[in-house]
């Protein structure tokens, strides 16, 4: 039995990964090793918490003493864990840079000393920074514009530094922005419906024109699933579905779904740095046998069905935020 740490595993892509893993590969052990801090919620993964193949960690990947303990027999590790929202780090950069960089380096030095065999880092395209044409590759220059990109372009960096140094087996993932189930209801489309299904206003930044490419989590947990296995060490792969959206298109696509008037928007001040556009060229990825399967308005329609029929889960953590 392969035994696989995915460190950040209660958030949201982490638990989506988790029960992706769990139904494609049955004979691995899955170590949801996670501090579960306002973004991790063990309740979403309840459905399979007593699966044979599942156990949990309560951990900090900053705990270099605790990572070396659980990294014994480890095969790989794949690090989830991360301070992720934009906002929050303009309101404070430390907690983003004391997990997402110096705890990164924790889990490099003890996936280093207990030699495990693939280290997976998940990043993200905010690292490139804002493009106003054309797509980014993962040759281009790192460009980040806020303290949460670049605390992760920091992280990306430390992570190929060991393996130009020591030839560490390391492979790092950028993805453009997910959605689907069990995303916390802070980030646009999670915060959107939840708004929406309570008749509250969506609070959109500026003119509503910038633009994020999205994809359905499910298809970003199958393409780290095949750079775990079919990548090359050593390298990066940027993962996008190429389905461009305005954040005002976004918005009214979702009060058009739940059949809600588009005075519900409500235009606030623009977020400090804003990036226009963000675009990645994903040629490397799809080479690896990779392509999205889910279409943006099909899947846009089934999360919005999981938000209505799981407003118990998401009105606890909205009341806990207040
Ligand atoms: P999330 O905020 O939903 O979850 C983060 C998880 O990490 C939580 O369970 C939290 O408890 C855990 N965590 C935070 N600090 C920790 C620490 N010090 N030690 C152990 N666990 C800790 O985040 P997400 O949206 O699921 O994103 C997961 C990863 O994917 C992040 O690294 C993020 O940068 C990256 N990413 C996210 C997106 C997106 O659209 N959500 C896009 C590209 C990349």
């Amino acid at each position: 039995m392969r035994t696989i740490v995915v460190t950040g595993g209660a958030g949201f892509i982490g638990s989506n990964f988790i029960r992706y893993m769990l139904n494609k590969h049955p004979d691995y052990l899955l170590i949801n090793y996670d501090k579960l801090t306002y973004a991790g919620n063990l309740e979403n993964l309840k459905d399979v918490e007593n699966s044979p193949g599942y156990d949990f960690v309560h951990g900090d990947i900053c705990d270099f003493n605790l990572l070396m303990k659980v990294f014994q027999g480890v095969h790989a590790v794949i690090n989830f864990a991360a301070e992720s929202h934009v906002d929050r780090s303009i309101v404070s950069s430390r907690p983003f840079a004391l997990t997402n960089v110096y705890g990164t380096s924790a889990l490099l030095e003890a996936a280093k000393n207990r030699n495990v065999s693939r280290f997976v880092q998940v990043s993200t395209d905010e690292v490139y920074g804002s493009i106003t044409k054309g797509s980014f590759k993962e040759s281009d220059r790192l460009k980040p514009s806020s303290p949460y990109s670049a605390s992760k372009a920091a992280a990306d960096l430390i992570v190929r530094s060991y393996w130009t140094t020591y030839k560490m087996p390391i492979i790092i993932t950028r993805t453009t922005n997910n959605f689907g189930p069990y995303q916390y209801p802070e980030k646009l489309i999670s915060l959107f419906i939840t708004n929406a299904l309570e008749d509250k206003p969506l609070p959109l930044y500026g003119d509503g024109s910038n633009v994020r490419d999205w994809i359905y989590v499910e298809d970003n947990c199958e393409a780290i699933d095949i750079a775990l296995h079919r990548g090359l060490v050593g390298q990066t792969y940027n993962i996008s579905s190429g389905q461009e959206f305005s954040n005002l298109q976004i918005s009214k696509m979702i009060l058009k779904e739940l059949d809600k008037s588009e005075e519900l928007i409500e235009y606030v001040a623009d977020r400090p740095g804003h990036d226009r556009r963000y675009s990645l060229d994903c040629q490397k990825i799809r080479e690896l046998g990779w392509q999205p399967k889910h279409n943006f308005t099909e899947a846009l329609r089934k999360t919005v069905d999981w938000y209505k029929e799981n407003q118990q889960w998401w009105k606890k953590l909205k009341k806990e935020s207040d």
